[in-house]
């Protein structure tokens, strides 16, 4: 069996830096001093990727006389938050059918809620000039097979009950937008999503809040929340902050709250970026309105054009490692960039001859409904927004809004969702937990390849209303 850092084969990938592509960037801040001292604060936010930011920046615009400390274990951004595909989706619950099959009763609000978050992270990048290249390009859901058509023009007619402006291409209109031979349909979604440099957006919304007066400790990590009277104290290894109120955004990292364990699964997502194409290329492919592209497998790739007119090429395999492991050396995986570079080129065969520039992986909090879920603790003083599993870039911000309203102790219409009220089922324990995922896995590779029919197991996992995603 190959090593998981062995070098990649595929000729493509010969040069490509075992880099963030985000991150290799000299726009990228200096980092601010660890936490060296005992502290006390009104608030202390823990992680600072978008939750922990958007939870210190909303804090300071309802009251900026609040004392605001985010303390963050790497960097800013140096996590899921920029190292992503860079989707912006104003879906709060990880896509619309998922949000249809859990929560129909409430969906209207959730699209709603959804689409304002959506227009006030536009609204924060425009007021604030953060210069992240925000595109509110729209998305188009691809069908690689005739199975999958189908499932988009039922899908379709859903969307459009629920306010959205969608439009149903056949293979030749899909074709004319983007150039693949694989291409059988799609489902442009306008308005909904946006394409951003995540690292930039995060790297702005950081600035925001340093300019706002929040203190932010990077390569300060938190190893333990402990209680004292009325409040509560974060210890580091050279330092504490003592807080009245904790939030917890630390994403698919191991929760601090030992209750918080069992719902959280890291899962290992890989990304592949392109040297930027030709004009030529470019035209070979089409793609002039720029939309995010997503296949509709189960097993699904998430593409994208970067300013400089690179493709992001990211997804398919979703790995997980037995015991909940978060390790970068996790974060790079030859055999999924050698797969994913062969998909790209079944893809896109014109563009043979391209070469990719950097590869990366990066861990996923999946939880088994596959959107956030918040919960309390100490008396209401800490609260943690979670679980966002791969669509966390726009719903952050609503997670953060929630996680401050609960520990306002505020009742708003945030807080009356049942998904807010709510949470997971959670995972069974190792070595359960493990068969559980790959099962689930094999069998959903075995749906994509079948016509899409689900086998027992994945029926059964329907029912109970739970599952594996990235
Ligand atoms: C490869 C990949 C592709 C993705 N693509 C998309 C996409 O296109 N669209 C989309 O919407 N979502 C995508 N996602 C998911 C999205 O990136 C996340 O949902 C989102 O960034 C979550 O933000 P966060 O702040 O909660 O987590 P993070 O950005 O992971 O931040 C959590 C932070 O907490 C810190 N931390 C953890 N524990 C501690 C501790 N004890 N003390 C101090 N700090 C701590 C970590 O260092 C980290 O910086 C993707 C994720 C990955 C990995």
């Amino acid at each position: 069996m190959r090593p998981v850092t062995d070098a990649p084969r595929h000729p493509a990938l010969r040069d490509a830096a075992p880099a963030v592509f985000w991150l290799d960037d000299p726009q990228a801040p200096p980092a601010q001093p660890p936490l060296v001292s005992q502290t006390e604060c009104d608030l202390a936010i823990v992680g600072g990727g978008f939750t922990g930011l958007w939870t210190a920046l909303l804090a300071k615009q309802r009251n900026p006389a609040l004392d605001v400390v985010v303390l963050e274990a790497r960097r800013s951004a140096a996590a899921a938050s920029g190292r992503n595909g860079g989707f912006c989706d104003a879906s709060l619950t990880h896509g619309f059918a998922n949000g249809l099959s859990r929560f129909a009763a409430e969906l209207h609000t959730l699209e709603r809620l959804g689409v304002e978050n959506l227009d006030a992270i536009e609204s924060t990048v425009r007021d604030h000039e953060i210069d992240c290249n925000f595109e509110r390009t729209g998305m188009v859901d691809v069908a690689t097979a005739s199975w999958q058509y189908a499932d988009l023009i039922e899908v379709a007619e859903a969307m459009r009950a629920h306010g959205y402006r969608v439009d149903v291409l056949d293979l030749e209109a899909m074709r004319a937008e983007v150039a693949s031979p694989l291409y059988q349909g799609g489902l442009w979604i306008h308005d909904r999503t946006a394409i951003v440099n995540p690292a930039r957006l995060a790297w702005g919304l950081r600035r925001v809040c340093l300019d706002a007066g929040v203190r932010l400790h990077e390569n300060t990590a938190v190893t333990r929340l402990s209680a004292e009277t009325e409040r509560i104290r974060l210890t580091t290894a050279h330092g504490s902050v003592v807080a009245r109120r904790v939030a917890l955004a630390t994403n698919a990292d191991r929760p601090l709250l030992k209750r918080l364990r069992p719902y959280i699964l890291p899962v290992y997502d890989y990304v592949l970026v392109t040297e930027p194409l030709t004009a030529v290329q470019l035209a070979s492919v089409g793609w002039s309105n720029r939309q995010g592209l997503g296949d509709s497998a189960n097993q699904f790739h998430y593409y994208r054009l970067t300013a400089d007119s690179r493709i992001l090429w990211g997804g398919y395999d979703a790995i997980y490692h037995f015991g909940n492991r978060v390790d970068p050396r996790l974060e790079q995986r030859a055999r999924t960039f050698d797969k994913l570079a062969g998909h790209f080129f079944a893809t896109f065969p014109q563009l043979s001859g391209v070469r990719f520039t950097h590869r990366w992986g990066g861990a996923i909090d999946t939880c088994s409904r596959f959107c956030a879920f918040w919960e309390t603790s100490h008396g209401g003083r800490v609260a943690s927004s979670l679980g966002y599993t791969g669509l966390g870039v726009g719903a952050s911000r609503f997670g953060a809004q929630v996680m401050l309203d609960l520990l306002e102790g505020r009742r708003t219409e945030r807080t009356a969702l049942r998904m807010v009220r709510t949470r997971p089922l959670p995972f069974p324990t190792e070595p359960l937990r493990f068969g559980i995922v790959q099962l689930t896995r094999w069998s959903l590779d075995r749906a994509d390849h079948n016509g899409g029919r689900r086998n027992l197991w994945l029926r059964a996992l329907d029912l109970a209303g739970v599952g594996f995603d990235s």
